[in-house]
């Protein structure tokens, strides 16, 4: 809307030669040949607009190399009578002086500064600019009816406005203080200030008009309604001044420098003449003069100021320009500054409660503390829902899709190498359906999605969500609109003739994640991993005491146990003998020496148990490859006496596997398990089944330890007494019996202790599911499978 529409076009009009090609380019004559915008030279269109008159001199001697075709209209010399002359020819020779001082005492190269007036041939003044550029002189001359020797003080008014342009307490203020100071200082139709978005379309965000004009706030125009090169020149000049859309233009003679045979770069000049495309578009648009102005935060283009005047040419003196282009840079410094002001506030306020989340998490045990604790993951982002993957498990607060579908999120993240990897540890979208196929319904609530892996393999995830956000946008005209024309080289594309309003409604987005809150996300993760990191410091310290105080207590139980068993022998044989003779005398003394017999045996027993408990946390497991199906039948051998006791039925898979195991433990594991499957049953036959389930076939339930499925899970299932959840933890105690000393078959208690570090020592884990009454199921993986 602003600039030159098409583009974008190559594709449906065949590429022709370019008929300019080996020769410098000039609009006038080859302007219609275009075909697509992006190719067009626009700094370099050999003409220029037909109020003015340009003259290229040569730098040392100041003589005239190029001229525009209307000299002998404006300035009383014909093209032919000035080439080669000096520059004294036009001006006169006082005036040349000026200028050869001006040129040695002035900022001059790609800055056209005001240096005099020149009366033109009938008298109307001429304002003279000049500028240097690639070794040669520019010298503009522009008719106007304001002259900057006599025109209106654009300096004590430009003061005002700087003074509430500083005023302005928002972007939006900003933009709407532009414009209207803008508007107050020419007197255009309408002023406006022409956003970019992330994609390179624009909108409309302020605007000053004509009260009679309709607005055009909150319109959007395609990208390719402003060509790159169109682009270039705002990121290289301030202002671009039009003066009457559609009058004549003037060529220059010669159309390429005589001496070095390159076409003139005219991105500085005012005059600079206008491409056949973007005269129709703004034709179009019903503009008769314009006046863009760029606003840039830092080397990029953020916008453009974009004044459009509709009755008619509209003289835009030097001072008029000169005081527009100081008010479009104050703009580009207080917009940059009001943006980081903005910026620097939202990041201190989420800082500030990440800084607290991460405290809470700190203090509270962790990472979900981050979902479950008074702060939550939700007041750190702007977002409806967040999800946490930690510790094996999900982490939800506020609007996030089912568990099932957070999956599917994260193995599809998982198959990002360079998320998986950390190498980009963040990961955005404003349309996830898209890029997850077939999950429409995650819309509602994951559209967008801003993921953060805080782990290799994703094992610590961090998922925020933006519902759909159903948005209207209004297009000046339909944006799909490509009208073509037969030109003089085969069809082209012409401008849209039509800016009626086209309101498109944009499905399957969520609000865009902005650039700040991916850095702030980025910093989150920073201050998170540390967290991550020095817990597992702690956790390795404690580790390591805790591994050490196991070795010492092992030790210390090997060397009690066994040096107690000495003097137990001794006692058991003493009280022996004094039973026997004690008989005689004194039946009371005989009954309880006979309890200390039967005592010092089960002392023995223990001890035994004890001996047994510290030898399996010393002994070196021997690894190798064990034949399941084989070593559960001689377990099943072994408990053959308790078999024998009752009716029973023994189901074994056919399928056992083998594994890397000792031998000689994992049986003992075995025999422990199936021992007591035979003594804590009361029923009248009884079942037990063994049995294994392969990695990954199972579901693991909430109870289960982590990561057990990724391994075979052998169990060993009875129809036993069964036992009560509460004491799921107790059966493992040393010593720890459920039931009276004698009661089923008796034991020490020690069994499912010793089973427990047996498989711990071989990197897995034992539990069981159980309901009393019905039966247990004990289940063991070994982590080393
Ligand atoms: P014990 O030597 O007493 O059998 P364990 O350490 O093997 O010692 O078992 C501890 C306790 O766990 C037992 O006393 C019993 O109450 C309970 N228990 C173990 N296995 C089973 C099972 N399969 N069914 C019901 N209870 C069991």
């Amino acid at each position: 809307m602003v600039y030159a529409a098409g583009s974008g076009v190559s594709d449906e009009v065949s590429a022709a030669p370019l008929p300019w090609d080996g020769q410098a380019y000039s609009v006038k004559r080859f302007g219609t040949t275009i075909t697509n915008c992006d190719s067009e030279p626009v700094q370099t269109p050999g003409c220029i607009q037909g109020h003015g008159a340009l003259l290229v001199l040569r730098a040392d001697d100041l003589t005239i190399a190029q001229v525009s075709d209307n000299s002998g209209v404006l300035l009383g010399h014909s093209p032919e009578s000035l080439l080669d002359q000096p520059v004294a020819r036009v001006l006169g020779d006082a005036p040349a002086a000026v200028l050869r001082a001006f040129l040695t005492r002035e900022p001059v190269e790609r800055n056209p500064l005001y240096v005099l007036t020149h009366p033109g041939r009938d008298g109307a003044a001429l304002d003279v600019t000049v500028h240097t550029i690639d070794g040669g002189v520019i010298v503009e001359f522009e008719a106007t009816a304001h002259s900057a020797a006599d025109g209106p003080d654009y300096f004590s008014l430009i003061k005002q406005s700087v003074h509430r342009l500083q005023g302005a307490s928002s972007l939006q203020a900003l933009g709407d203080t532009a414009t209207a100071e803008i508007r107050a200082l020419t007197g255009l139709d309408r002023v406006m200030v022409y956003k970019f978005h992330d994609d390179g379309h624009g909108e409309v965000v302020a605007e000053n008009r004509r009260p009679d004009l309709s607005t055009w706030l909150g319109m959007h125009y395609p990208a390719q309604d402003i060509p790159e090169p169109a682009r270039e020149v705002f990121r290289r000049t301030w202002i671009r001044p039009m003066r009457e859309i559609g009058a004549p233009i003037s060529e220059l003679v010669p159309l390429a420098h005589p001496d070095t045979g390159r076409p003139l770069t005219m991105t500085h000049c005012a005059l600079r003449g206008t491409s056949v495309m973007h005269t129709e578009y703004l034709q179009n648009m019903g503009v008769a003069a314009s006046l863009t102005l760029s606003i840039r935060r830092g080397d990029q283009l953020w916008g453009l100021i974009a004044c459009h005047h509709y009755t008619g040419a509209f003289d835009l003196p030097y001072n008029m320009r000169a005081a527009c282009e100081l008010i479009a840079q104050i703009v580009s410094l207080q917009h940059k500054a009001s943006e980081d002001r903005d910026y620097l506030s939202r990041q201190l306020r989420f800082d500030e409660v990440r800084q607290l989340l991460v405290t809470q998490a700190a203090y509270d045990g962790g990472l979900s503390a981050m979902v479950t604790g008074p702060l939550t993951l939700l007041d750190a982002m702007d977002a409806h829902g967040a999800a946490l993957f930690h510790q094996d498990r999900w982490w939800r607060v506020g609007e996030t899709p089912p568990e099932s579908d957070l999956e599917r999120i994260a193995d599809w993240l998982g198959e990002r190498p360079e998320f998986a990897s950390s190498a980009q540890p963040v990961f955005v979208t404003d349309a996830l359906g898209t890029l997850l196929p077939g999950s429409p319904e995650l819309d509602a609530v994951a559209c967008g999605l801003l993921a953060l892996t805080l782990s290799h393999r994703g094992q610590n995830l961090i998922l925020w969500f933006r519902p759909e956000s159903l948005r209207t946008v209004d297009w000046g005209g339909n944006p799909q609109d490509k009208p073509m024309v037969l030109g003089p080289n085969g069809p082209r594309v012409t401008p849209r003739r039509s800016f009626e309003l086209f309101s498109d409604s944009v499905r399957g987005r969520s609000m865009p994640w902005q650039q700040w809150e991916i850095e702030l996300a980025l910093r989150f993760r920073l201050v998170v991993m540390e967290l991550v990191i020095s817990r597992a410091e702690q956790l390795t310290e404690l580790n390591t005491d805790l591994a050490r105080s196991n070795d010492e207590l092992d030790a210390f139980a090997y060397v009690a146990s066994h040096d107690l068993k000495e003097p137990l022998r001794g006692i058991h044989k003493y009280a022996h003998q004094l039973t026997v003779s004690a008989a005689y005398a004194d039946p009371q003394n005989a009954q309880r020496l006979d309890s200390l017999t039967r005592l010092t045996l089960r002392m023995d027993s223990l001890l035994d148990s004890l001996l047994h408990f510290s030898r399996v946390g010393r002994v070196t497991l021997e690894l190798e490859d064990v034949d399941l199906d084989e070593l559960v039948h001689e377990a099943l051998e072994m408990v053959g006496s308790r078999r024998s006791e009752r009716p029973n039925e023994v189901v074994m898979a056919t399928n056992l596997p083998h594994l890397r195991a000792d031998r000689v433990r994992l049986r003992e594991v075995f025999v422990n398990l199936l021992s007591n499957a035979f003594k804590y049953n009361d029923k009248p036959t009884v079942h037990i089944e063994i049995g294994w389930h392969p990695p990954h076939t199972v579901t693991r339930q909430p109870h289960w330890p982590a990561d057990t499925t990724h391994h075979p899970i052998f169990y060993v299932r009875d129809n036993g007494i069964g036992i009560e959840a509460r004491h799921a933890e107790q059966v493992y105690k040393m010593f720890k019996r459920l039931h009276g000393r004698d009661e089923y078959g008796g034991g020490t208690g020690a069994g499912l202790t010793i089973v427990r570090k047996l498989i711990e020592r071989h990197g897995g884990a034992v539990w069981f599911d159980s309901e009393p009454g019905v039966g247990s199921t004990f289940y063991i993986s070994l982590g080393l499978s």
